[in-house]
């Protein structure tokens, strides 16, 4: 296969390495260093990317070097040998141009000049993070789960500072869109109102800063440098919820900044009454404007977004696999995204093969196995799912009744409930309408009954896989 580095190539690449990345810090750290890279390109059986400084090739070669040579491999690249961080001076320099038609510009490094733009537009705050360019409200769909956020993003971005959403918090779980209004926010104060100065970071960011000005004795500098700001966005705050220091400082920062009636905007993937670690009077403060939730988009959002994204790249992708996609991944729509850019991937590689629902279902064979697993079961589901498999009511599993026939079933979905959810034992007692003790109780008993009696053994196995999940989920997870 011949490798052309075209940008829609570079950007897939991006795009599967930040899929791999487990956390949101690590994908958000993609963001940011990406956007340092000066160019990219194949030389012979190597892939170079220049960057301005030798403490960048350091610093990226030991991170990325091995993950992104696998991505490579990954997407049938297999003659690459090597993926190398080069200094280049300005005369080598290659821009990145800025492609069109591009793919899905997720994790596009911003072309120079409006990178350039971006931190010269909010001059005198150099801690600014570049703003993604395809987050715009433009690009944003809306629908019944992000409609309250989509409408109370666009007034503060309307009306930055003067409407009684201040701050805005925005929380929900991940690749939801959280981000994206966020920054859409800012793009769009940075070009209706000029002279405001936008700062647009992450609380991770804030956080290192922060100890740097602390260590370099340089804290009256930080403190200034943040209060000149008109809107300042801090994405993901849940970073900072179980680190005190930081909090103190934060707390300052922002009742300083609240009394100038600047304009602060925050995201989560908590509630801000759930932000475990964070001491009340910050989170108290962060309801006194407006707290909205998004949540996870319909089938028809899901496939209005894919609409949306797939004519970006201007490919026609055949409605029968949009509507396989929203059908089959279901979790977030970071997830969607990547198997469009799965399918686009394969559809530019193969300009002679058409794309058939069949080769789709191929491509996105391990996405929708790994749906599953993402996709975070809720105790109803458990519930419904056990009281079916027993033939027994969910008002029988919730009772108090203590035959042999309806106390199996309550604690088995209670044994699974904690096993297969995120959900605390306090938050499953809540479900259960019981004490903490009862549910403890419940499991314990169960997990001893699995050593022993095989038909519970495949009683509770054959629940787990109707659930979409399989019995080595409840041995990795040690929760009792
Ligand atoms: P979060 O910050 O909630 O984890 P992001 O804002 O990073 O999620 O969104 C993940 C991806 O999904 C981004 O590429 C974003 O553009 C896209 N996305 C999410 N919601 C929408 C939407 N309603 N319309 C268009 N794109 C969306
Ligand atoms: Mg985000």
């Amino acid at each position: 296969m011949e490798v052309k580095p075209t940008d829609a190539l570079w950007n897939s690449v991006v795009s599967q390495l930040k899929e791999s990345l487990p956390t949101e810090e690590e994908r958000n750290r993609v963001d940011r260093f990406f956007a340092l890279f000066l160019s990219h390109e194949v030389v012979g059986d190597r892939v170079v990317i220049g960057v301005s400084e030798q403490i960048q090739v350091d610093l990226f070669t030991p991170r990325y070097a091995v993950p992104l040579l696998n991505v490579f491999h990954d997407l049938g690249f297999e003659n690459i040998q090597e993926v190398a961080f080069e200094v280049k001076t300005t005369a080598q320099t290659i821009p990145v141009p800025a492609p069109k038609p591009q793919l899905l510009k997720t994790a596009t490094p911003m072309p120079a000049e409006s990178r350039a733009a971006t931190v010269q537009k909010s001059r005198g705050i150099p801690s600014t993070m570049p703003l993604h360019e395809e987050y715009t409200f433009a690009n944003f769909v809306s629908g019944p789960s992000n409609s309250f956020a989509h409408s109370a993003a666009l007034a503060v971005a309307k009306g930055p500072g003067r409407t009684s959403y201040n701050p805005l918090f925005i929380y929900g779980g991940t690749g939801l869109g959280k981000t994206h209004l966020m920054e859409a926010i800012g793009h769009y104060v940075l070009e209706k109102y000029p002279r405001l100065s936008v700062c647009f970071t992450t609380a991770e960011t804030f956080l290192n800063e922060y100890v740097n000005a602390l260590m370099n004795k340089d804290l009256p500098n930080f403190r200034e440098r943040y209060r000149k700001v008109d809107l300042l966005l801090i994405d993901d705050v849940q970073f900072i919820a179980d680190k005190e220091k930081i909090q103190e400082e934060f707390f300052n920062t922002f009742n300083e900044l609240m009394l100038y009636h600047k304009q602060v905007v925050l995201t989560s993937d908590v509630a801000p009454k759930d932000l475990k670690g964070c001491e009340e009077r910050l989170t108290g403060r962060f309801q006194q404007g407006m707290v909205v939730e998004v949540e996870s988009p319909s089938y028809e959002l899901r496939l209005a977004i894919l609409k949306s994204k797939a004519q970006s790249t201007h490919r026609i992708v055949p409605d029968d696999v949009l509507a396989y996609i929203a059908k089959n991944i279901t979790s977030h729509v970071r997830a969607i995204e990547g198997a469009l850019r799965r399918v686009v991937t394969f559809m530019e590689l193969n300009a002679a093969i058409p794309l058939s629902l069949e080769i789709a279902r191929h491509l996105l064979k391990d996405s929708i196995e790994q749906e599953k697993t993402i996709k975070d079961l809720t105790v109803n589901e458990i519930m419904q799912t056990v009281a079916t498999y027993y033939g027994v009511k969910i008002s029988d599993i919730l009772s108090s009744q203590r035959t042999q026939t309806l106390v199996t079933p309550r604690q088995v979905a209670m044994f699974l409930s904690r096993k297969l959810t995120t959900k605390s034992l306090p938050e499953i007692a809540t479900a259960f309408t019981k004490t903490h003790a009862t549910i403890h109780h419940g499991m314990q008993a169960i997990q001893k009954r699995l050593d022993v009696e095989n038909d519970l053994r495949k009683a509770v196995d054959e629940i787990t896989v109707s659930l979409g999940r399989s019995f080595s989920d409840l041995k990795t997870n040690d929760n009792l």
